[in-house]
């Protein structure tokens, strides 16, 4: 039976969700990869033990993560009932509603009717009571704003979630969101959107700083571009990589991009993964980065992260350089 280290509260930094009292570590974990149907389960219990051994309290998910979708869910549900449940008050798990998950015209996007039965779907798949945050996955054009958010106050006035989250939003959106759920008293505490050294989306398109004046926290996904800000790459395509089994395919400038990174990070006495998850925090604006892993040491490799993320004017400015497209 798995008992938690002693020590999981020692390193972790936790930070608040913007102006709320909910806290989340600054490095999360996501199951969007690797803990489905076809990955190894010993590995995934393995993953949550490291994560949680080390302070990682937040375990992300969607009902949609597998494959098949669902799956990661249920395999988390599995691993709680076995090994983690004594601990579920420690734990902040979240899961999301918004991409296609069943056939027919309410199972995608962002109607009342997709979102609720969507969570009670993904309750009973990871067989508990309730989910701490509980996010619409993506903006829906053709569904008033107004239904959306009254389908995510009603999950947490229902008490299937805690908090109520978005993801993917962007800054003009995420604002008239925000008026309504004032309007509602809901409690919406967190947006998740993707942002790397590569991708600066939110930095364009308005959601980091409408977040920051707002008070509304952010966690960021996919913040090592999915391995390719890591030293994975470097030498060639390992056969076990994302990048290998998703038939994505990098360029020779975005290499020499990721090397002249990766020397940048070593100056720093950093790896390339430590110095990319280190920019995301360097502003004091995210309040936590959500990795994905395959193993157990990439986790503990990116836990060092948080020993510096302090830059110089020069150092941001080269990262800025070396990520243009
Ligand atoms: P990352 O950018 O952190 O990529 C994770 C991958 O990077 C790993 O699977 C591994 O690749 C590689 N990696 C991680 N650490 C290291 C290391 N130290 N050294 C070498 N390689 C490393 O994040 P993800 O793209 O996986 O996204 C993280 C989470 O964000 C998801 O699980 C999900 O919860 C969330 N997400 C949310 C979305 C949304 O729309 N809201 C969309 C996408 C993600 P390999 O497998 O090749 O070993």
């Amino acid at each position: 039976m798995y008992k938690a280290s002693e020590k999981r509260y020692e390193t972790m930094e936790y930070f608040h969700c913007g102006h709320s009292g909910l806290m989340l570590p600054a490095i999360s974990l996501g199951f969007w990869h690797n803990f489905g149907d076809t990955s190894s389960f010993e590995n995934m219990k393995e993953m949550c033990f490291t994560a949680f051994d080390h302070g990682i309290t937040h375990f992300d998910l969607a009902n949609n993560y597998g494959p098949d979708a669902g799956s990661a869910e249920k395999n988390l549900g599995l691993i709680l009932k076995d090994q983690l449940l004594s601990y579920r008050d420690e734990l902040i798990l979240s899961t999301k509603a918004g991409y296609d998950m069943w056939s027919g015209p309410y199972g995608n996007w962002g109607s009342r009717k997709y979102l609720l039965a969507s969570l009670d779907q993904s309750l009973l798949r990871m067989n508990i009571d309730y989910v701490d945050i509980f996010y619409h996955h993506r903006m829906d054009p053709d569904t008033p704003l107004e239904e959306t958010m009254g389908a995510l106050e009603q999950a947490v006035r229902s008490g299937k979630a805690l908090y109520a989250g978005l993801s993917n939003y962007d800054g003009p959106t995420l604002e008239k969101a925000v008026e309504i759920l004032n309007q509602l008293h809901c409690p919406f505490v967190i947006n998740q959107n993707r942002y790397s050294i590569f991708d600066r989306t939110i930095e364009q398109n308005g959601l980091k700083e409408t977040s920051r004046k707002l008070g509304k926290g952010i966690i960021a996904f996919s913040p090592l571009a999915q391995g390719i800000l890591t030293d994975r790459y470097l030498h060639g395509i390992p056969e076990d990589s994302r990048i290998k089994t998703d038939g994505r395919f990098l360029t020779e400038k975005g290499l020499n991009q990721i090397r002249a990174l990766n020397e940048l990070a070593a100056k720093r006495g950093q790896t390339l993964a430590e110095m990319s998850l280190a920019w995301i925090l360097r502003d004091g604006v995210v309040t936590s980065v959500l990795i994905g892993a395959s193993r157990p040491a990439q986790i503990l490799d990116n836990l060092k992260a948080m020993q510096n993320c302090s830059f110089s004017p020069e150092e941001l400015q080269l990262i800025d350089n070396l990520s243009k497209d």
